[in-house]
């Protein structure tokens, strides 16, 4: 069977997420997998920013319902109290990547450094509840296709931070599917599972960029009907790592 899988970087979406986070962000949506229609539909929900005190609640959704899930994680003032609970969410057999200390697009773009030395913040915040070699995914803040870090870090900055990714045995990945629940327009739980199901149609393979902030209520309650949609439209469940798994098996 031929198998291709198409990468595709494209900007979709720009916005502005909470203040909460005290950051400006913006979700520039990008690359997944597209492929056949012979390929098994495949769905990865991912929940960056958090975690906060609505990451039990998405916990308690995804156990009732049996869906893993990935979670790209911060270490920022405002979830240092919750993030102990980084620990459960990989018991439950979810993923723990990485996102930001800090997520300060002006300090951790400024150069590769600022931004490794943002990185090691992370790890160092996450290391009493992990095993540091778990954590081998990185998603970029605003994505890898960003450009609001070429006015820190000039227009190279991205390019260098994929290659150093690597370079140290990590993964980035970004989104091709958003659920824009982190948006200044607070959209209610209809409104996000409707933007999931506009991006989503007709892929084989989504990841589904969601959010686990304190400002993120409403994609709790969103939660229940988007497992149910993809489920009814026959996609199984993945961690991040699961599904780059299964790809690199069908190359
Ligand atoms: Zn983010």
């Amino acid at each position: 069977m031929l198998l291709v899988i198409l990468v595709t970087v494209v900007h979709l979406l720009y916005h502005q997420e909470y203040a909460e986070t005290a950051i400006p962000n913006d979700c520039f949506a990008v690359s997944a997998a597209t492929g056949e229609t012979a390929l098994p539909k495949q769905v990865c929900l991912t929940f960056d920013d958090g975690p906060s005190s609505n990451t039990q609640p998405l916990l308690d959704i995804l156990a009732r319902e049996k869906v893993p899930a990935t979670f790209f994680v911060c270490a920022q003032d405002i979830n240092q109290e919750y993030l102990p609970l980084v620990r459960t969410i990989q018991q439950q057999g979810h993923q723990v990547a990485m996102h930001s200390a800090t997520h300060r697009y002006a300090t951790i773009y400024r150069s590769p450094e600022a931004f490794w030395q943002d990185i090691k913040t992370l790890r160092q915040a996450l290391e009493p509840y992990l095993s540091l070699e778990d954590l081998t995914w990185l998603r970029f803040p605003g994505g890898s296709t960003n450009t609001v870090s070429h006015k820190y870090g000039g227009s190279g900055i991205m390019k260098t931070l994929k290659a150093q990714t690597e370079e140290k045995g990590w993964h980035w990945i970004d989104w091709n599917v958003c659920g824009e629940d982190a948006t200044a327009s607070h959209p209610d739980a209809d409104r996000i599972l409707r933007n999931i199901q506009e991006d989503a149609e007709d892929l084989t393979t989504c990841v589904v960029l969601l959010h686990d902030t304190k400002a993120t209520g409403e994609t709790v309650k969103a939660l229940p009907q988007i497992i149910g949609w993809f489920r009814e439209k026959g996609y199984t469940f993945c961690t991040v790592e699961q599904l780059a798994e299964l790809q690199s098996s069908r190359e």
